[in-house]
């Protein structure tokens, strides 16, 4: 078992001590984790603070968890980048300054703003998500990064979600599988959808299916904050995967992925 989306201490959104998180990964019969925590671009940032981002505090827990855990657990030093277009130069040149195992882009931010605001602001204006999915193609044909973060995500901010139009976004979903396929970038479960009241997770198994028929590779993650969300839904997130075909999940080394058995 696998999660390679857990925030520690390390992002500004999260508590998570990363020894007890190893800790309870353990306990929760995980083989590998991966740290994937908030690394951000915007330039006016309210909420995740540029230049907060400590990765070498990072790389140091994770090289004396990695002695301390050695043998029971292996740990993977991950990154979560935040995708802004416009700004692939500066997020290449970040990437390349740490030993990352691997990157997960992912889309925070729309139009400057933070995607929980900006969702909500666009649902009430009866206004469409689709500047959302634009700038996560832009991120997907980018190539910057191995795995594409909580694909639909904007739904987890909505008031109203049965409202939400998927016809809407399946042309330009269709594209952002294709960019994936083509590019050897994965896709994650984000198992979080099923602790918020879309109750799928991002995306859900339609787009799996989907994305299965391109020949896309996958990986797992909880999005992890706390301890009571490590490995969540791991067991039904691989089950969801498995329904549509897929027999294999990714991790990343130094870079280079490898499939594991489901
Ligand atoms: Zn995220
Ligand atoms: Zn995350």
């Amino acid at each position: 078992m696998v999660d390679l989306h857990i925030h520690t201490s390390f992002s500004p959104d999260s508590c998570l001590d990363a020894e007890m998180a190893c800790r309870v990964a353990q306990a929760r019969e995980l083989k590998i984790v991966g740290f994937a925590d908030h690394a951000e671009f915007v330039p006016e940032d309210d909420a995740y603070i540029v230049g907060c981002y400590d990765g070498q505090g990072i790389l140091k827990e994770v090289e004396r968890l990695r002695e301390l855990f050695n043998g029971k657990i292996e740990i993977l030093f991950g990154v979560e980048a935040g995708f802004i277009p416009g700004m692939e130069k500066e997020i290449a040149r970040f990437l390349g300054s740490l030993p990352f195992d691997y990157s997960i882009g992912s889309v925070h931010y729309v139009e400057g703003q933070l995607v929980s605001s900006w969702t909500k602001q666009q649902e009430l204006r009866g206004a469409s998500f689709m500047p959302y999915y634009q700038d996560l193609l832009e991120a997907a044909r980018s190539g910057l990064f191995q795995v594409l973060g909580h694909l639909d995500y904007v739904r987890k901010y909505l008031l109203v979600p049965e409202k939400y139009n998927h016809q809407e976004y399946e042309g330009i979903i269709g594209k952002i599988l294709e960019a994936c396929a083509e590019k050897g970038t994965a896709i994650e479960i984000n198992t979080s959808g099923w602790r918020h009241a879309t109750e799928e997770p991002y995306p859900g198994k339609e787009v799996f299916s989907r994305f299965k028929k391109l020949g896309g590779k996958v990986t797992v993650g909880s999005d992890a904050h706390k301890t009571l969300e490590i490995a969540y839904a791991n067991r039904r997130a691989r089950k969801l995967l498995e329904s549509v075909g897929f027999k294999e999940v990714e991790v990343y080394r130094n870079g280079k992925g490898c499939s594991l058995p489901l």
